[in-house]
């Protein structure tokens, strides 16, 4: 048990119903918990409580303890002055305000529901990547969906965040920002920071000047990669292509020598599908597939798809938000549901419980929620795990005047 099972119970109207009462016995309505506070001060702003026969508008402050006020050293701070009530687990201490006067104190534990606190151990006592797993059952698989197409959309959000870093650090040039996406989608994960390295080493210009010529940008690729090579060695943070096949490179220099559509045909293409022909018609047409061991294309399936999620999406997003265009937003978020769900551990790890995703915005959904929210055990955030700390109780408190 935590401050922050308390912040939620009383955030979400949790506490039992019956008379509420402050310490020195004046009876308590409340009216509106407040907007919870994540930052500096009072844990909660703007709640509104009827003590006694007077009507408040002010903060609540919410501690383990009622001695956690003195720890705290609230006493001494002005900002405290605002608090109307102190809610704690246990303890008896009066709260003094640094004016002099004091806030009503209430004693939250006799007014919560075991099942809540039941449920939230449960919750946090199990290891592993995902803490509810063991309470799927007890969750509809709409709630889990649902939840996923909300988290897809951040992941967007960040995605685009990143990309417009990349723009601004391209100088606002969108064909090298995404030529960027394209290199660092080469690396998967392992290697994005090496290839991120290799990619921001070749300027524009060198590799508009080869076009056609294959053995010209393989030089400079084995080059950069050399250099790279050393560059990690000096002991900076990024690891070169161990695992990166010589190969894989030679793919990225013949995608260079024959042709990478440029940002506009790329941010025109009407469906992903027409992105992925875009790339199949410049690689294929043109002698250098040739080059190539063992496969037929430039671009595997896998590393496109990682380019369209990770980097072109992110820009088309960018691009209707920078030019004031919705429809071009709207369009972003509809290629990430027309383009297929990604097969990773952790959309394996859902599918196993039962929960599939059908497309990108929900894969995209699924790798956000657990990142952000399953592995750092922040189910009292989450939709999921707010109804399993509450699905039997579906009362809002209720008070008789
Ligand atoms: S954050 Fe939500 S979905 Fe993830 S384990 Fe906790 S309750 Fe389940």
């Amino acid at each position: 048990m935590n401050e922050a099972v308390m912040h939620f119970i009383w955030n979400n109207r949790l506490l039992k119903t019956g008379v509420w009462q402050t310490q020195t016995g004046e009876r308590i309505w409340l009216e509106s918990p407040g907007q919870h506070n994540p930052d500096a001060g009072p844990d909660f702003l703007g709640a509104r409580l009827r003590i006694g026969n007077l009507r408040w508008t002010g903060a609540v402050e919410m501690s383990w303890h009622a001695m956690d006020w003195y720890r705290h050293r609230h006493q001494l701070d002005p900002t405290y002055n605002q608090v109307i009530l102190h809610v704690v687990w246990e303890g008896s201490q009066h709260a003094m305000r640094c004016d002099g006067t004091e806030a009503d104190t209430f004693v939250m534990k006799p007014w919560v529901d075991g099942y809540i606190l039941d449920h939230y151990s449960q919750l946090m006592s199990n290891s592993g990547d995902f803490p509810c797993a063991s309470q799927r059952g007890l969750v509809d698989r709409s709630r889990y969906l649902a939840m996923f197409d909300r988290g897809g959309l951040q992941r967007l959000l960040q995605h685009k965040q990143r990309f417009w870093r990349s723009l601004h650090q391209c100088g606002g040039d969108w064909d090298r920002a995404l030529w960027m996406g394209l290199v660092r989608s080469f690396g998967m994960n392992a290697n994005s920071a090496a290839m991120d390295h290799l990619a921001l080493s070749i300027p524009m210009s060198e590799i508009k000047a080869c076009r056609g010529h294959f053995d010209h940008i393989w030089a400079i690729i084995s080059d950069r990669v050399k250099t790279s090579t050393a560059w990690i060695h000096s002991g900076r943070s990024c690891t070169l292509p161990v695992s990166f096949t010589k190969n894989k490179l030679k793919q990225l220099a013949v995608l260079v020598a024959y042709g990478i559509p440029d940002a506009g045909e790329l941010l025109s293409a009407s469906t992903p599908f027409e992105v992925r022909a875009l790339f199949r018609k410049a690689a294929q047409t043109e002698p250098g597939v040739h080059l190539i061991e063992n496969t037929h294309d430039c671009l595997s399936p896998k590393i496109l798809q990682v380019f369209i999620i990770n980097s072109l999406i992110p820009a088309l997003f960018c691009y209707g938000e920078e030019n004031h265009l919705p429809q071009e937003q709207d369009r972003a978020v509809q290629w990430l549901e027309q383009l297929g769900p990604e097969k990773n551990r952790c959309t394996d790890i859902f599918a196993y419980l039962d929960v599939h995703a059908n497309n990108a915005l929900r894969s995209q959904g699924m790798i956000h929620q657990m990142n952000a929210f399953c592995r750092p055990r922040r189910c009292l955030e989450c939709a999921v795990g707010a109804f399993l700390l509450t699905r039997t109780l579906y009362k809002p408190y209720a008070q008789t005047a």
